[in-house]
């Protein structure tokens, strides 16, 4: 006999209140909730930000016959273990994050002591995997009747299907049958159908409950906008007096040098957590109005009436653009999300990704190629105008806009010329090849003057470099200052043409052009070079 229960029991409802001191549900938290509590398998498709943490960590506060005991976390981010942990335990929740490195003695007193167990605990794959103490902790609480669920936190990496993969993440499958008695709640935030029935699959989900909603956010307006200099506050001003005078609203900066005064202040190393902690508390009370943050800031903005997001600098990750912009509208009314693009941003953040600033551990060569990947991708979501932001967007987390067009939420339905598609593959070739015979002759040339080059511009620099004999001079001279460029950023993007970044270690100024990993592959299989865009009004 199964109930299903659609009202929050007053326990739920008095959790919710108490320790977690919210109001209410989000779409979909009480319907996972109840189900996991009632002992079903759960598989939680959210977006970021969307609030899927709740739905494991308030039945872990609940007592319930079917499911007591310990809740096991699993997640791949130990730094996001840490936050979760010290979030929970300031809340009167006990959780412990058993990590590689906890000591044996700490380990003993929240785990092994009789009946003082953690209402959480939080272990990495690889824990599960490897430590024979762990297995046997989960073995006896399991037999004890002690082990309420598993929550399997992003459990797309569980899927080779995905970029996340995690090899460790695949000895998951074994929960099921170690365990067999114990609900699973999977969750995730990006999870096209394969990798869904891919998760579904190797976790042993039986008959399990799917929660899911639309990541469509219809009150959103998207644009993108040309970033013409390094600072746009001036326009962003402008923007905000004409467009939002008096609303409450967001100013999103990649760095600390990227915005003036506030940013810069809200980074600051000397600035405390309290600090940092009463600008956000101003801002929810409306003693001012306008935010600009770091995007390592603004994790716990949960203000509602958001009427705009701007993006100063190119996002890293369009998860993390999405996550950003759905901070804009939580009240449902129209919002508006601006994103000032130019290409020199992403080259930044690569270059920022190699530089591996502010990190204590090294990234692997394959993390950083995933995070420039990433960054590749919001540059191809920018650069593409032809087609609506949000069938765009909401590809990315494998669903479909089904109307096609968001008729006035975007930029690119609302700009009623067409986009022109020019063919550059000469401006491609002719780049190679110029790249190629100065780097084997020894020297270098930078993005900007490889475009006077290839115009065939006759300045004092092209005089001074000898520049006038290099192959590849004046080819494209019947091909406009911006689209050539437009061409070159391209060849980068592709990784045709590469950025050397070995010559200045501490500031991102010169930078000189390389042949890149694809350039043999575009000579070689005569590819073309096609690019979508919209010309600048003749003056
Ligand atoms: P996810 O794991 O889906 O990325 P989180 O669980 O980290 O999201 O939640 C994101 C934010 O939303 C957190 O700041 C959390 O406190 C907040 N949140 C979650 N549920 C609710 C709710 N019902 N009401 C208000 N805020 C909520
Ligand atoms: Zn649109």
């Amino acid at each position: 006999h199964y109930d299903h229960i659609d009202e929050p029991s007053d326990e739920i409802r008095k959790q919710l209140k108490d320790v977690f001191g919210l109001s209410e549900f989000r779409a979909n938290q009480l319907e996972a909730i109840n189900a996991t509590m009632e002992g079903k398998d759960v598989f939680l498709l959210m977006p970021t930000g969307g609030g899927k943490s709740l739905c494991f960590q308030l039945p872990a506060v609940c007592s319930n016959i079917k499911t007591q005991g310990v809740t096991v976390v699993v997640s791949p981010l130990t730094a996001l273990m840490e936050d979760q942990v010290s979030a929970l335990t300031s809340r009167g929740i006990s959780a412990f994050y058993w990590s590689a490195d906890s000591p044996q003695h700490e380990v003993n007193a929240k785990l092994w002591s009789g009946d003082r167990k953690p209402a959480l605990l939080y272990l990495t794959p690889e824990k599960i995997k490897a430590s024979p103490a762990c297995r046997n902790l989960l073995l006896k609480l399991y037999n004890q009747g002690q082990l309420a669920r598993f929550a399997i936190d992003e459990a797309h990496c569980i899927s080779t299907w995905g970029q996340d993969f995690r090899s460790a993440y695949q000895g998951l499958g074994q929960l099921r049958e170690d365990y067999p008695k114990v609900p699973i709640i999977a969750l995730t935030a990006t999870a096209n159908q394969c990798t869904r029935e891919d998760i579904v699959t190797q976790l042993k989900l039986r008959d399990h409950a799917f929660f899911t909603q639309s990541f469509n956010r219809p009150n959103l307006k998207y644009f993108i906008k040309a970033k013409k200099k390094k600072n746009m506050l001036p326009e962003i001003v402008e923007f905000i007096k004409k467009e939002h005078p008096n609303h409450t609203g967001v100013i999103y900066c990649l760095a600390r040098k990227s915005c003036q005064l506030l940013a810069e202040q809200l980074q600051k190393e000397g600035l405390s957590k309290e600090e940092k902690n009463r600008l956000l508390e101003s801002w929810k009370a409306d003693k001012f109005h306008v935010m600009v943050a770091t995007i390592a800031f603004g994790m716990g903005i949960d203000k509602a009436d958001v009427r705009f997001v701007i993006h100063h600098d190119l996002p890293k990750s369009l998860s993390g653009y999405y996550q950003e912009t759905g901070r804009a509208g939580r009240d449902g009314k129209l919002a508006d999300c601006v994103l000032y693009y130019w290409f020199p941003d992403f080259k930044k953040i690569c270059w920022m990704i190699d530089q591996d600033k502010e990190r204590e551990e090294a990234l692997t060569p394959e993390a950083k190629k995933r995070q420039k990947d990433a960054a590749r991708e919001v540059v191809k979501y920018c650069t593409n105008i032809s087609e609506c932001r949000r069938v765009q967007v909401l590809r990315h987390f494998g669903q479909e806009f089904n109307q096609h067009n968001c008729k006035a939420g975007c930029d690119n339905c609302l700009d009623n010329r067409p986009p022109i598609t020019e063919d550059v593959t000469v401006v491609a070739t002719n780049a190679i090849d110029a790249v190629r015979s100065l780097s084997n002759k020894g020297q270098q040339i930078t993005q900007r003057q490889l475009t006077e080059v290839l115009r065939g511009a006759n300045s004092n620099m092209i005089q001074d470099h000898g520049f006038s004999t290099i192959e590849g001079y004046g080819t494209c001279k019947h091909i406009s200052r911006e689209l050539v460029d437009i061409a070159l950023d391209r060849l980068i993007l592709l990784e045709i043409l590469a950025i050397s970044l070995q010559k200045q270690k501490t500031t991102f100024s010169a930078e000189y052009l390389e042949i890149g990993s694809a350039a043999r592959n575009f000579k070689a299989k005569g590819q073309c070079l096609q690019v979508n865009w919209r010309p600048p009004p003749v003056k």
